[in-house]
């Protein structure tokens, strides 16, 4: 039987090289399921946390299809359970980020804020962030009535008149957290049909709080300290009209965050990391999980499951490895 237990293992933040036999990218549901995966095989994984512990998940207020929480699961709670269960089987979460990689020869070199890492494999886990709108006044006024996030910033909106872009299941699940306090909710969307799933739609369509303008798009966002109004198209007629408001929040998809692979590994052309169906990349020892690698799916549950997947690969790919044998797909 292979050992796969660490023996050189250094966790030093003094610029010494640390040779371990996993890093784990990302700290959001795959990155934190790969590592117990990866943890109860003796690996002691390393989770670089990147900017954001949890990622996206631990911005969402509450989460109510991740099975086995039948009254649903704070986004951050549940990452906190994620953390505590990975850690109890030996997994080492690092709250620091990726800023180079090289993939060019096994092992991998990885280099951090704080440190340095030579590794046998990787678990890319690094998600996705929030698409923008691409329209003036949208970056100015980011954080002074533009936001991304109705969990982090709803509160600053009590009794205020916002409006959502966007015809998504995020778009409509922010819209109803954000009645708590909002005065109004106007939800702009391009089309005269959601994309949303049917369960949100009618609660929304049913709320006293919300509003719809369809076919229609933000041109401009308009304030001085703060968002005090927005520009609106309409495609259909390609009328102008104005729309005063305290806030924009915006939920109009997502970007995969892999712009430090472009070079690297093979991606699509939205920049989703190419993979087989076994998550593995382009490079041997590479494997993906998550959003970063999935355009489809894009859920808690299947971003935990890839990330269960991916760690079990790794291990085969290990075990493969120190048996000089070829990767098993079953084991
Ligand atoms: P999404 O499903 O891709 O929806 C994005 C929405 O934004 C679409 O309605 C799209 O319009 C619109 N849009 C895109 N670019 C735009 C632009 N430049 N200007 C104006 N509007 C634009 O993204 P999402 O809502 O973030 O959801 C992502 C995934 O997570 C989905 O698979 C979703 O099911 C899942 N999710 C699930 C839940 C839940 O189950 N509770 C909650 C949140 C998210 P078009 O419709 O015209 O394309």
């Amino acid at each position: 039987m292979m050992d796969l237990s660490l023996n050189n293992l250094s966790t030093d933040h003094s610029g010494q090289v640390n040779n371990v036999k996993m890093v784990i990218l990302g700290s959001g549901p795959a990155g934190l399921t790969a590592a117990l995966y990866a943890a109860r095989a003796n690996l002691e994984p390393i989770v670089l946390t990147g900017m954001e512990l949890g990622g996206q998940v631990s911005l969402t207020n509450t989460v109510e299809n991740y099975p086995g929480f039948p009254e649903g699961v704070g986004g951050q709670d549940l990452v906190e359970l994620f953390q505590k269960q990975a850690e109890r089987f030996g997994a080492h979460v690092e709250y620091d980020t990726a800023t180079y990689v090289d993939l060019k020869g096994s092992p991998f070199r990885i280099k951090t804020y704080n440190s340095e890492y030579i590794t046998d494999t990787i678990i890319i886990a690094t998600g996705a962030q929030a698409t923008q709108l691409n329209v003036p006044g949208e970056k100015e006024f980011t954080g002074r009535g533009v936001s991304y996030c109705a969990t982090c910033d709803g509160w600053f909106f009590k009794d205020k008149d916002v409006i959502v872009v966007g015809g998504g299941d995020s778009a409509l699940e922010e819209s109803m957290f954000l009645t708590r306090y909002a005065k109004s909710i106007t939800i702009i969307h391009r089309r005269d049909s959601l994309r949303a799933g049917v369960i949100l739609r009618e609660r929304a369509f049913s709320h006293p709080k919300i509003k719809f303008i369809w076919d229609s798009v933000i041109t401009e966002i308009v304030g001085d300290e703060t968002v005090k109004k927005v520009k609106i198209k309409n495609l259909k007629t390609d009328e102008i009209s104005e729309l005063p408001t305290d806030g924009v929040f915006i939920f109009i998809g997502h970007v995969p965050s892999t712009q430090i692979f472009t070079d690297l590994l093979d991606l699509d052309e939205h920049g989703y990391i190419k993979t087989d169906i076994l998550l593995s990349t382009n490079v041997p020892g590479v494997f993906v999980a998550g959003e970063a690698g999935d355009p489809n799916y894009r859920q808690v549950v299947t971003s935990a499951g890839m990330g269960a997947a991916a760690a079990m690969q790794a291990i085969r790919f290990l075990q493969a490895n120190e048996e000089n044998q070829p990767v098993p797909i079953k084991s």
